[in-house]
């Protein structure tokens, strides 16, 4: 072993900064190597205001989380975000209209142009649904299995893949950049909702939130309930056409991970998100629709609650920096995105890496 590097991946006073940008908050910590979360801060994201203020916001934010510790050295942020992310090159490549002009921003070399002022570390980039789910992977519910499913369940449907933890917990990214989109799986019972997308019958549109609303609206013709929350509550106060919303739009999500179960045969199913709080009434047809459709040789599949809640993609992003930093170590040399901050990260080299030299 030689001596760690000052400042490097192996200095104890080395830290790195997490990020969650989504579409109403953005939250970020100081994370050792411990994957521990500290300094814990939020602000509200200024979604409709361009990606340029959002890039402020994520900067000020991790100034004032360094500046909770001080004498701590940031060697890189990690960030999840909302969006279609190529991680490669840490560039948003699509978004829905939640963030007001975020696809095409150059996440990783704006957000480190704008740490000038604490060195202007090196930033990588995921979508936060593959944090989500490295963070729980890495430190939550999914820890200590050799593959895992992740399926994050709120406003929309998402899910993260572990195919090998351990040789490096990278989630799959896709040639696309869409691994793990299970949004967009074929669901029956969906045929008659829209989805985000613009085709109808996709999970998305009958297992997100969003979705689980509409299949209510369809069912009752009550446009009174905002949203899946007062579903719930209509429910719990006995409406037969609530109930029956929450437990079909709960087996549409248990079938959805029963296919992606059959085709990538995880070690571990975790199902987190708003959806699931809603409890027994979504958890128990979601976890029958599954194991209706399992094969008998994943008879004894664990199916899990997330374990780290909202800190999940703070733990994933952080898990991601570290990789990265690991990686510019390596006997290899700094991988091509250690460019200078502001550098067009679009310049790193194909090669058999996804993510800024982290092994894919
Ligand atoms: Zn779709």
């Amino acid at each position: 072993m030689s001596a760690p590097v000052p400042g490097g991946a192996g200095d104890p006073s080395g830290v790195v900064v997490a990020v969650d940008i989504g579409g109403t908050k953005i939250a970020a910590g100081i994370v050792g190597r411990d994957l521990a979360i500290r300094g814990h801060a939020r602000v509200a994201t200024p979604a409709r205001d361009g990606s340029a203020a959002i890039v402020a916001a994520v900067a000020e934010l991790v100034t004032t989380v360094l500046a909770g510790e001080p004498g701590l050295r940031p060697l890189a942020v990690g960030i999840g975000t909302a969006g279609t992310v190529d991680v490669r090159a840490g560039r948003i490549v699509a978004a829905t209209d939640t963030l007001r002009g975020w696809a095409g921003t150059d996440l990783a070399a704006e957000v480190s142009l704008a740490l000038a002022r604490v060195g202007g570390p090196p930033v990588v980039v995921q979508n936060d649904v593959d944090a989500h789910a490295w963070g729980e992977a890495a430190r939550g519910a999914a820890a200590g299995y050799p593959s895992a499913l992740v399926v994050a369940v709120g406003t929309g449907i998402g899910a993260g893949i572990l195919i090998d933890t351990a040789t490096g917990q990278t989630p799959l990214r896709g040639a696309h950049h869409g691994g793990g989109d299970l949004a967009h799986v074929p669901a029956s019972g969906a045929e008659h909702l829209r989805c985000t997308c613009g085709r109808a019958g996709h999970l998305e549109a009958i297992g997100s939130g969003i979705g689980l609303h509409q299949h209510y609206v369809s069912l009752s013709g009550d446009r009174n309930a905002a949203d899946a929350r007062e579903v719930a509550a209509r429910a719990t106060a006995g409406n037969a056409h609530a109930a029956r919303a929450i437990a079909e739009s709960a087996a549409a999500v248990g079938r959805g991970i029963a296919a992606a179960v059959a085709i990538l045969d995880p070690a571990a199913v975790v199902v987190s998100g708003s959806v699931p709080s809603i409890g027994a009434a979504w958890w128990e047809p979601m976890v029958a629709a599954l194991r209706a459709e399992l094969t008998d040789d994943r008879r004894d599949l664990p199916v899990l609650h997330g374990a780290l809640g909202g800190d999940a993609p703070l733990v994933g992003a952080a898990a991601h920096a570290w990789a990265f930093l690991d990686h510019a170590a390596g006997p290899a040399g700094p991988p091509a995105s250690t460019a200078p901050p502001g550098a067009p990260a679009s310049t790193a080299p194909p090669g058999p890496s996804d993510t800024n030299g982290v092994p894919a």
